[in-house]
């Protein structure tokens, strides 16, 4: 995984050329997307498609992908919600009671 928990996350994501990988815990509610179009706007802002193992976001307003999203692993959730993030812990806490529920 590219987003370890210690690594400072970058607050503003500016479009590069490509769409920024990251991993879920890693983007904040208030990390602002900027677009070469002009657009800037938040990750809730973005319009938003989920797939299995990632969901993207794309600028609202040209339709460019600006971020993917990757879903994390058990092993990525523990390692996060052992640094005090509620809300790797609390997928944390679900994804262990879903493998509980299968045995
Ligand atoms: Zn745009």
């Amino acid at each position: 995984m590219a987003d370890e928990p210690d690594a400072t996350p970058s607050r503003e994501y500016a479009y590069t050329g490509s769409a920024r990988i990251v991993s879920t815990y890693a983007v904040h509610d208030d990390d602002r997307f900027v677009c070469i179009c002009g657009w800037e706007g938040s990750l809730a802002e973005l319009e938003t498609e989920v797939f299995e193992q990632v969901a993207d976001g794309s600028c609202p307003k040209c339709d460019r992908m600006l971020v993917i999203r990757e879903f994390p692993t058990l092993a990525y959730m523990r390692r996060w919600a052992a640094r005090g993030n509620a809300e790797a812990a609390r997928d944390l806490a679900r994804a262990e009671q879903a493998r509980e529920a299968r045995r």
